[in-house]
């Protein structure tokens, strides 16, 4: 680090240290195997490996695949993962054993879910959405809307517009909890209730809530959920996700994605389809068991480390990489891109800078590792199980060295990559 920044006390680099050696989640970070020189504020898009995850998938491919072969779908637990995982997952999360399945990924559980809302609701045609949400669940509703042919609407509406949105005409709100852009947590609770009291039904996407907020389903009394495991889980790229359908709508539940593994008796091999008593029935066919496996791990360490105190460390490195940048980078042009306030937000903080590509590419290649989403926001996450404080310190000091340097003015940083 270049020059020692003149600092309050609390924002010292020393006083960073302090926290670290106080810091009852320290500990965690050996479980992850992480590469040297980096630090990796992009836990909220693709979580890193935890060192559990890889000795397990190994476990699965050599014992259980190669060597039982298919005998591993009963004697190591395969049939059987997608609803003990799904257990797990749903302590996470609040809610009940027998209400979570942990299955395909989030675009496809949606699409599942957001047709069974439907089918709950006949007579209704509306279905209240942010449309400034992470895209997909727009594409996967309108895709869903298409293909019923039933007349049913979206009505786009943002944040504090939610609640005078949801009118008698609304079959479901299809909401994420956390937004994925600005980090803003909306009140489940409240929206909830406001939904019931039209007579419609709430669905959350849980993506940027699981394993990074302590998430009260049952106690907002929500009726449909999902969300992704590869984020704050650390499930691994493309690790499957989770629905969520409360234990009242179960018997109810009508989904259209209707497989064998949904099925009451998947090996009767019966010529029609006949859905399974409980959560089973949103299930579809055969899961990625390696995937799952890996998986396990991830859920495995945010059960141990309790989401209360996660929250509690993960809301301070943000306060405090925010306490730093207004420091040290007050005159560069950043522009906060989340509540101000560290509870209003999730696990990550967004900034909205016009140069915020060239900049993140810059620090990449610094080995600070955040992510860009168009127009003009970086992000940075703070996943508390492997970030020390003086990571975030040393993050703030190096983007404040690129910005004053310009070195994020290097043309090979402008050019544009397939994923951002
Ligand atoms: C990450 C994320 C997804 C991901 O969907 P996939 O089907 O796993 O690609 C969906 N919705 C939201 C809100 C997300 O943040």
């Amino acid at each position: 680090m270049a020059t020692a920044p003149r600092l309050p006390a609390d924002l010292s680099r020393e006083a960073a240290l302090a926290r670290d050696a106080a810091d009852p989640l320290a500990g965690f970070i050996g479980e992850f195997t992480l590469p040297e020189a980096t630090i990796y504020l992009n836990g909220n898009s693709l979580g890193p490996s935890p060192s559990a995850a890889l000795a397990r998938v190994n476990e699965a491919a050599t014992e259980e695949w190669s060597r039982r072969l298919i005998t591993s779908w009963n004697r190591s637990g395969w049939f059987q993962l997608p609803y003990r995982l799904g257990d797990r997952i749903a302590r996470l999360i609040g809610a009940n054993a027998g209400e979570v399945v942990m299955t395909d990924g989030t675009s496809i559980n949606l699409f599942r879910m957001v047709a069974a809302a439907l089918a709950l609701r006949p007579d209704r045609r509306v279905i209240v959405m942010e449309g400034s949400n992470f895209p997909t669940d727009n594409y996967v509703v309108q895709g869903l809307i298409a293909t019923l042919g039933q007349g049913h609407v979206i009505r786009f509406a943002e944040h504090d517009a939610i609640a005078a949105a949801i009118d008698g005409d609304v079959a479901v709100v299809v909401l994420t909890q956390t937004h994925y852009k600005t980090g803003h947590i909306l009140d489940m609770a409240a929206i909830t209730a406001r939904a019931h009291e039209a007579g419609a039904l709430a669905l959350w996407d849980l993506c940027h809530s699981a394993g990074a907020i302590p998430v009260d389903l049952n106690g907002c009394n929500a009726d449909l959920a999902v969300g992704c495991t590869y984020k704050y889980l650390n499930g691994g790229p493309g690790s499957p996700g989770f629905q969520f359908a409360a234990k009242r709508h179960q018997a109810d539940l009508v989904q259209p994605l209707t497989g064998w593994w949904g099925h009451g008796a998947p090996f009767a091999f019966d010529r029609d389809y006949a859905p399974a008593t409980g959560i089973g029935r949103t299930l579809t066919g055969t899961q990625p068991i390696l995937s799952m496996v890996a998986a396990e791990a991830g859920i495995d360490i945010a059960e141990r480390a309790g989401l209360d105190r996660a929250r509690a460390k993960s809301r301070a490195l943000g306060a405090l990489f925010q306490d730093l940048v207004a420091a040290r980078l007050g005159d560069a042009g950043f522009e906060l891109g989340s509540p101000a306030d560290p509870d209003a937000r999730g696990g990550h903080i967004a900034y909205e800078h016009p140069q915020g590509y060239p900049i993140m590419k810059a620090l990449i290649s610094r080995g600070v590792i955040g992510d860009f989403r168009a127009p003009s926001s970086i992000r940075f996450g703070f996943s508390p199980l492997y970030l020390r404080y003086v990571d975030i310190w040393d993050a703030v000091e190096i983007l404040h060295d690129i910005m004053m340097s310009g070195a994020w003015r290097d043309p090979a940083f402008a050019a544009v990559e397939a994923v951002t």
